[in-house]
């Protein structure tokens, strides 16, 4: 499946599409840095505690970049032809880092905390800081993801950077079948109970249920009775990249939230 097929199947995501083109192409030229591999011997007791790579103290990799990344890529993004409603919210948002120190340091711990309440203007910053920071994490994420045993994680965050999962995928035929939860921010893809909300962690079978979506054959919404929480599933292999960016599916969450279900997930994307 190509992302041209996708979209001419689903024509009201062109405008997102058409603005990750624009990011894209912003991003190309940038200087791309790319964090150095840390010791895995220092951070391993972190990681069997569950601490997050990026939340540990031993991860030695700087995240200082990323406000630098953010404003240099507004910088080329200003120069891309976009509706008249987001370039107003570029120029506000480059006027807050220019202006507010306090503003912009608090962006940046929002990047990494999803406690924190985010300030004005935080949903472009987001975007835009994990669109660098998954480039500049690349070979970060992927060393992790062949150096960590999945069994001593299964958990509901990201083991890279903390995140709630933005959706799952399932892999495999019952009864070897696996699940795996993946990260909107990072980018990363773990392992995680094959059933089970990973939202409020209930594990009552007879309190989760799937709802189909017509015309989806490999696209399904999961959703939890306890806490209304639901997560996409990509109930497939093999088209990753397109069915796992979250943006590609933006029409489940509306039906999520027709249905009254909440999105717990963690998604770069407003709807
Ligand atoms: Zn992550
Ligand atoms: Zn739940």
């Amino acid at each position: 499946m190509t992302q041209e097929a996708w979209l001419a199947a689903h024509p009201y995501l062109l405008s997102v599409a058409e603005f990750h083109a624009a990011v894209e192409k912003a991003a190309q030229g940038l200087p791309s840095a790319l964090a150095c591999i840390p010791d895995w011997s220092n951070y391993e007791s972190d990681y069997l505690a569950g601490v997050p790579l990026l939340r540990s103290c031993h991860s030695s990799i700087d995240l200082s970049l990323v406000e630098a990344a953010v404003v240099a890529l507004l910088r080329n993004l200003a120069s891309v032809p976009l509706p008249d409603k987001l370039v107003q919210d570029i120029q506000d948002l480059q006027a807050v880092l220019r202006n507010c120190p306090r503003a912009s340091q608090a962006f940046v711990t929002c990047l990494f905390d999803q406690e924190a309440e985010a300030p004005k203007y935080f949903g472009l910053f987001r975007y835009l800081g994990w669109t660098e920071m998954t480039r500049y994490l690349s070979r970060v994420v992927d060393a992790f993801g062949k150096w960590r045993d999945e069994e001593r994680w299964l958990r509901r965050c990201c083991p890279t950077c903390g995140s709630p999962p933005a959706m799952a995928q399932l892999i495999g035929i019952d009864p070897g079948r696996l699940r795996f939860l993946s990260c909107g921010c990072c980018g990363t893809r773990w392992q995680y109970r094959r059933t089970g909300c990973p939202f409020c962690e209930n594990s009552d079978d007879h309190r989760l249920n799937v709802l189909m979506v017509e015309g989806e054959k490999e696209l399904r919404i999961d959703h939890c009775e306890s806490c209304s929480g639901y997560i996409k599933t990509y109930n497939g292999s093999g088209n990753e990249s397109l069915l796992l960016a979250d943006w590609t599916s933006l029409h489940l969450d509306i039906i999520a939230r027709e249905q009254g279900l909440n999105r717990s997930a963690a998604s770069l994307y407003e709807i």
